[in-house]
This record gives C-alpha cells, sequence and structure tokens, in this order.
C-alpha cells in the first residue's frame, strides 16, 4: 500500500512527469540493468534474462517484452490569471466536468520541488445554487468556465503562479471495504504492477529480454509509448491499464466491460487496437494454470498504450492488460484488491515461462 500510495499522490501530468520518473528509480533498485530516459522523458528500464540465482542467462535472440505503464494522470495546466487572482486553467487528458465541482486542486510552479507546491479550491464560475435561476442551474460548465481559488491577493498569485503550470486535483488514498480509492488510480496502479511483477519474476528467473517502459503523455494520445516503442522495437508489447468497470447501478450489463473481483482482465479490443488472439490465448492457459482470476474485455471507446505499441516501426503483437477500474477519471476511482493481486500474480507468471 505504501508503495501505490506514494505513486496515487505524486503529481504528473503529461509532459510534467519529473517527480514521476524520480519516484519510479527510488523504488526499482537493484531490478533493471539499465534505465534510459528517453528524449520525451519516459523511463526505459530493462533486464536481462536471468536464471533464479539472479545470475545473467545467455538466451540467444531472447525475446523482447515490452511492459508499457503510463505515469501520466489527467490533470490541467494554467492558462490564465485574472486581474483579481482567479486561476483559469485547460484540461490535459479527459475531464467529466460533472465531476469537478468544489474540488481541492494543487498547482505545482515547479514540477521537480513538492515544496513550491500551492493548494487552491476549484469551483465554476457563476452563482451559488441560492441565487441560480432554473436556466443556470441546469447548465453543465465546460473546464473553462472553472477557476482556482488561491486565496491570496492577485500579486501574490502572479508571483507564485505562471501560465504552463501543472495543477492536479487533490484527494488521499483510502481503503474502502476490500478495495482501494483513490484519484488516478488510472494509471499508477499499472506502475505498481509492472514494479511488483518485475519484483516477482527476479524470484522465479526468466528467459525473455524485458523492457519495462513507464511513458509519458498517454492520457493526450499515447504519445510516449509510440516514441519508445521504436526505440525499444519489442517482439511482444503489453499495454497495461485501467479499464471501465461499470457493474454499478444505472447501466446494463452488456455495457459494464468488466466485472468487480472477476480478476485481470484481458482487453480484446479497443479503439486503439485489436489484440493478439493468441496473446490472449496464452495468458488464459497461464491463468488457468495458476488458478488466477481473469475475465475477457471490450472496451468500446478509449485508447491505450498497446495501441500505439503494435503499430510502431513494422509493427509488434500486443495485448491490453487491464486492470477493473470504477469511477474512473474521478477522485474516487476504485480497485477491488483481489483484481490487483491477481493482475500482478498473471502478470509475473506470464513473464516467468516467456521462451
Ligand atoms: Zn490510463
Amino acid at each position: 500500500m505504501k508503495l501505490l500510495e506514494a505513486l496515487a499522490t505524486t503529481p504528473g501530468i503529461p509532459g510534467r512527469e519529473h517527480r514521476m520518473r524520480e519516484l519510479i528509480r527510488k523504488h526499482t533498485k537493484g531490478l533493471f540493468d539499465e534505465i534510459i530516459e528517453d528524449a520525451m522523458g519516459s523511463l526505459i528500464c530493462v533486464r536481462h534474462p536471468r536464471g533464479k540465482d539472479g545470475k545473467k542467462k545467455d538466451v540467444r535472440d531472447a525475446t523482447k517484452v515490452m511492459l508499457a505503464s503510463h505515469m501520466d494522470q489527467i490533470g490541467f495546466m494554467v492558462k490564465h490569471i485574472d486581474d483579481k487572482g482567479f486561476v483559469r486553467v485547460v484540461p490535459v487528458g479527459g475531464f467529466d466536468t460533472r465531476n469537478l465541482f468544489a474540488r481541492l486542486v494543487t498547482i505545482c510552479p515547479d514540477p521537480r520541488e513538492p515544496k513550491k507546491d500551492i493548494t487552491g479550491v476549484m469551483n465554476p464560475s457563476g452563482k451559488p445554487i441560492h441565487i441560480a435561476t432554473e436556466e443556470e442551474k441546469k447548465k453543465i460548465p465546460d473546464v473553462g468556465d472553472f477557476t482556482i481559488d488561491l486565496g491570496m491577493s492577485a500579486d501574490k498569485v502572479k508571483k507564485k503562479v505562471k501560465i504552463g503550470d501543472m495543477a492536479v486535483l487533490k484527494a488521499p488514498v483510502t481503503e474502502v471495504g476490500d478495495t482501494v480509492v483513490s484519484q488516478c488510480l488510472d494509471n499508477r496502479i499499472a506502475c505498481w504492477l509492472a514494479i511488483r511483477a518485475m519484483e516477482m519474476v527476479k524470484e522465479t528467473g526468466h528467459d525473455c529480454e524485458i523492457h519495462c517502459v513507464f511513458t509519458v503523455q498517454e492520457e493526450v494520445g499515447l504519445r510516449g509509448a509510440l516514441t519508445s516503442a521504436y526505440a525499444v522495437k519489442p517482439d511482444i508489447g503489453i499495454g497495461i491499464d485501467t479499464t471501465l468497470c461499470v457493474d454499478t447501478p444505472g447501466v446494463p450489463d452488456d455495457l459494464r466491460t468488466t466485472k468487480q473481483g472477476d480478476g485481470a482482465a484481458l482487453t480484446c479490443m479497443d479503439s486503439s487496437v485489436i489484440n493478439d488472439y493468441d496473446l490472449i490465448e496464452e495468458f488464459e492457459a497461464v491463468a488457468k494454470k495458476h488458478k488466477i482470476k481473469y475475465q475477457r474485455s471490450i472496451l468500446a471507446r478509449g485508447g491505450t498504450d498497446s495501441g500505439a505499441i503494435q503499430r510502431a516501426a513494422a509493427g509488434t503483437r500486443t495485448l491490453t492488460f487491464s486492470c477493473p477500474t470504477r469511477y474512473i477519471h474521478t477522485v474516487t476511482e476504485m480497485i477491488h484488491k483481489d483484481d490487483m493481486h491477481a493482475c500482478r500474480d498473471l502478470l509475473a507468471a506470464w513473464l516467468a515461462q516467456v521462451k
């Protein structure tokens, strides 16, 4: 939980993943043979084939596996500060504005330095319910209608905040029943899964060459995964991400995508990719052998890193490996612990058997 908590409370919008890189480097000491930071900022962490004893294995033409966990989160960039000191932002990634009312936010004037972070309050501009007309109450605002109040004079705000600064929603990581709830489990859960699965294959040994990539700028169009896939040129690419779990009231069963507690989701397709048929079957066979819960899924709309990896260079066999998540893109993203563990165990078991 400590690692997941650190990952989910460290700000990093697309293009401002500086603190995430530092955090991941800190928590992966001894796991990788080399760590390369590419021009866009993705971290490419390589582990050569190794036995149980940790010794390098001499595998000829080892299969190159790329795991892609995007480390960015949806957030905002400051676009304007008005004469009263109210801050306006643009979204970086897809927000449902109905979830943005009355939120605490953090503005990060320095992507590297948490000490300079400033807390603010986000609300839509306009009248409160007491004095709003019926027409005004019905309106769903755009992100551009929201302002951030930093509780300071305009002069003070302008000294501390500038155009292009990162802003993120502020919410804690909380255990609720058998689940974990937080903002940006999309996609810090995948960073957690990749690190934990690597720790497990370190113990079992593996014949494949693993390129564990923490990609940037996924939320604005799978950008970092594309460039890092060109750098790695993998034989197999696994995009690790959250997927919809709308097994909740008000949604018909055929739209639920996944079911909470039913295990790791093997996504057959989404709008960015149709995944490799044999890979899906291979994961299923490994899951059955190790008695790990899994489910197949299809995401009607939305893309993931595997969509970019599949089409990089001369093409790659891919699978989208998903963790069922309720309330995605809100500050209460919810994941069942059994699903977290099923994802981790299945990923590790699959890596350990790749020839
Ligand atoms: Zn995601």
